[in-house]
């Protein structure tokens, strides 16, 4: 539900940030197994699991600490000093390689460039066309990694697939190739939001990172202490934590973007344009309107698909996520057809099939609130 890209933040974000509380125990289970056992980990690894749950933040921690020089006396993460650390800040370690190409973390200066550049609102959209052909994972770029992981030498190397489960086939098998001939000293990150996409025969030749489980009391004690510092003290009660745990399926991350996204206070106002709409008070060109001036469309579309999600709960006689706006109330005297409900959820997809098609947003938008109308 969440769109967190979970990457691109400056290299200190990234490499240097502190542990997630929840990761405290698989981080020292395997920082032990390097430097007191004195084993290496194993040769393919995959983190997997929903988006939110910070699988990436513990990737790219323990790939700077697992080339960092310092790493047997800086046991909790990379020292942020050496040679191999400075290399990773720059995005020229020579050990080191990403795919795709887009999850590559960026230096700050670079992340500071990207921000200028995509300053209006046309460069945005074209970005994130690009975001979407680029996760893919081609043959030729597995095979572009080959001499990389083959070259020999001292040392160790790393290499991260992010997305993993956008590989095509093609791709999968190349890689099946060189999971079955490790190669020493090449450790190989398989991320993916998505694992049951995976290939089994990939699944089968990989480790999975233990990060699924958190404990309920520690993603509360984490997210409210993450908002409490960014957001105003009353969107954060107890109740109100609990709620945006509850959307985010229990992902801590995932609970604190939707917090901080720009439509998740506007969900109160989108239940009073839909009851407007419906009654015929307000146009749907005046609603288009007054919700450009508010969100952007892609913005809408998420704050919509959330309300639908609980209108289907309410629908199948479940309790609704969200309690603090009278969504429960007005299914009580009007409750739109499953029917109408997924027409709408179609018109969601459609929508954002157009923008990609360079559709212009106000279009977008008139076409969504007609629609609306009819829920
Ligand atoms: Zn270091």
């Amino acid at each position: 539900m969440m769109e967190s890209t979970g990457a691109l933040d400056t290299a200190d974000d990234i490499y240097f940030a502190p542990l997630l509380p929840w990761q405290q125990g698989l981080w020292t289970q395997l920082t032990k197994r390097v430097t007191v056992q004195q084993q290496s980990l194993p040769h393919a690894l995959l983190a997997a699991g929903m988006q939110g749950m910070g699988k990436r933040a513990f990737v790219w921690r323990l790939v700077a600490w697992l080339l960092c020089r310092q790493r047997d006396s800086h046991p909790s993460g990379a020292c942020a000093q050496c040679e191999s650390c400075q290399w990773l800040r720059s995005g020229t370690h020579p050990s080191f390689q990403t795919l795709p190409l887009i999850s590559m973390p960026v230096s700050a200066e670079n992340t500071a460039n990207k921000e200028k550049s995509s300053s209006t609102a046309k460069d945005k959209k074209s970005a994130k066309a690009t975001n979407n052909s680029a996760l893919k994972i081609k043959v030729d770029d597995i095979r572009a990694l080959q001499p990389f992981i083959y070259q020999g030498g001292q040392g160790l190397r790393i290499c991260v697939l992010d997305h993993a489960e956008q590989m095509t086939i093609a791709a999968a098998n190349a890689l099946l190739k060189t999971l079955e001939e490790p190669q020493a000293q090449v450790h190989l990150f398989l991320i993916s939001d998505s694992p049951a996409q995976l290939l089994p025969t990939i699944k089968s030749r990989v480790q999975q990172l233990a990060l699924q489980t958190i404990e309920p009391a520690v993603a509360t004690d984490y997210v409210t202490q993450v908002l409490g510092s960014t957001v105003n003290r009353e969107a954060v009660g107890t109740a109100a934590i609990e709620q945006l745990i509850q959307m985010a399926n229990g992902a801590p991350l995932a609970a604190i973007a939707l917090a901080q996204a720009p439509w998740y206070s506007k969900r109160a106002l989108w239940l009073t344009t839909w009851q407007a709409l419906r009654s015929g008070k307000r146009s749907s060109v005046a609603a288009s309107d007054y919700w450009q001036k508010q969100l952007s469309i892609i913005e809408f579309i998420q704050l919509s698909e959330l309300m639908l999600l609980d209108m289907r709960r309410l629908c199948l006689g479940l309790a609704a996520l969200q309690k603090d706006i009278n969504l429960s109330a007005i299914l009580e005297s009007y409750q739109p057809a499953s029917s109408a409900i997924e027409t709408f959820a179609n018109s969601l997809q459609q929508s954002k099939i157009a923008l990609q098609q360079n559709v212009q947003e106000k279009f977008a938008y008139d076409k969504l609130m007609q629609e609306l109308a009819y829920l």
